[in-house]
């Protein structure tokens, strides 16, 4: 069975289709500007020698995907003779509130639920809704999954997930630690169990997804004890653009010194903040590294804060579990990134913690980085949730 994954963004829309007889990936593509004029869609046909690139206009998420589909059938760089060929397609959704804890086949009661949910999330899960919404027109009779970003952190205990407000307000608006990047976090997690040949239901691991957005969650026995993301992806770790963890006094004084409103503040938080707003270089790792080695004192500081947070959490949760078996660095900066693995691992000796600085110099492949005599090991594992997507839509659809 073929399985069609798509994540929809705002303006973007990004697609692959497996084939799940073997898992194996046979096309992907991406599309942008939809809606703002110059849409295009660069579709690959795994195999091909070069990617089709189709510039028409899409100004909305059923156009895209309607030209999505025509992709996928073209007769030259197709994958598939007709949309029957298809089994189901899987989207990837943000944010199920405390309503979902696994993915779910998709009904007109799911999509009523997740229309709630738009409050909770609201510049991720209206995209997604239209994605979702457009393929229904368009397929009608092909199944749809629903795959949540904030399912696996669901198990979290309530001491976890609580925030220390009025209780009402957890009660009559959902504020609590909701947690995102689950799939990946629960990916990288099972590939962990498998690397280090132990079942996951007895191993205490720390997954740091560090890419664009980056959190870090403590999983003890197969369950998400913990995650640094909190009601929105603004809350933890500092990120490409976003602070990460504040004094929320912070946000009324500079709202009063600048003349802004909260919104205005948070916008900050969210788009001018982090690594790009310590540094004033950039969001991207590799744009501040460069500016480290002109000599830019904010640049090495923006990296050593970053570093510096991810170590706070990596102390939290290993108190917090009693205990740690792995460490796994993934996404964008994790898998690349070879100096800020160590900066973050560096002198945790103490902790049973070793990196080992040579089998370190690699970048986007499965291996253990630690030291042979590390009790802790490090593992370096390239995330895959589009797989995850996948596998969980041909288990509910087959
Ligand atoms: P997202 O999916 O959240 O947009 P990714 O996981 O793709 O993000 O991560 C993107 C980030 O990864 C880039 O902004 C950059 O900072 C970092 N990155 C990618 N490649 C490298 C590299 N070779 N060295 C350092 N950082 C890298």
């Amino acid at each position: 069975m073929k399985v069609l994954v798509i994540n929809c963004g705002s303006s973007s829309l990004k697609y692959q289709v497996l084939d799940m007889t073997n898992e194996s990936l046979i096309a992907k593509g991406l599309v942008e500007r939809i809606g703002l004029g110059g849409s295009v869609l660069k579709h690959e046909k795994v195999g091909a020698a070069e990617k089709a690139v189709i510039e028409t206009s899409m100004k909305d998420h059923k156009e895209a995907i309607a030209q999505v589909i025509a992709a996928l059938t073209n007769k030259d760089y197709g994958v598939i003779s007709s949309m029957e060929e298809l089994g189901a397609i899987g989207h990837r959704v943000v944010h199920a509130g405390e309503k979902y804890a696994a993915s779910i086949i998709i009904d007109d009661t799911v999509i009523k639920v997740l229309e709630d949910c738009v409050e909770l999330a609201p510049l991720h899960n209206p995209p997604n809704l239209l994605g979702i919404t457009a393929c229904k027109e368009l397929l009608p009779g092909t199944p749809m999954v629903a795959v949540f970003d904030t399912a696996f952190h669901q198990t979290m205990p309530a001491e976890s997930y609580i925030y220390a407000l009025p209780y009402e307000y957890y009660e009559k608006y959902g504020i609590r630690r909701y947690g995102f990047h689950g799939t990946s976090h629960k990916y990288v997690a099972e590939r962990a169990a498998a690397i280090l040949d132990k079942p996951l239901s007895q191993l205490k691991l720390i997954t740091c997804h560090l890419g664009n957005g980056a959190s870090v969650s403590a999983i003890k026995n197969g369950k998400c004890i913990d995650t640094s993301m909190g009601f929105t992806p603004l809350e933890g770790l500092v990120m490409g653009t976003r602070s990460g963890d504040l004094d929320p006094a912070i946000i009324s004084f500079i709202a009063s010194k600048e003349g802004k409103s909260a919104d205005e503040v948070i916008n900050i938080l969210n788009k001018e903040s982090g690594v790009l707003g310590i540094s004033g270089v950039s969001s991207d790792f590799r744009d501040i590294e460069e500016a480290v080695k002109s000599g830019s004192e904010r640049a090495i500081l923006a990296l050593k804060v970053f570093a510096h947070r991810v170590r706070f959490y990596i102390g939290a949760y290993l108190a917090e579990m009693n205990g740690l078996d792995a460490i796994i660095f993934t996404a964008g900066v994790g898998e690349n990134d070879i100096d800020m693995r160590e900066l973050i691992t560096n002198e945790l000796n103490r902790l049973g913690i070793k990196l080992d600085l040579v089998k370190n110099k690699v970048r986007g492949k499965e291996t253990i980085i630690s030291a042979d005599d590390s009790k802790v090991k490090l593992l370096l594992i390239p995330t895959n949730e589009e797989l995850v997507i996948a596998r969980d839509t041909y288990a509910l659809t087959k």
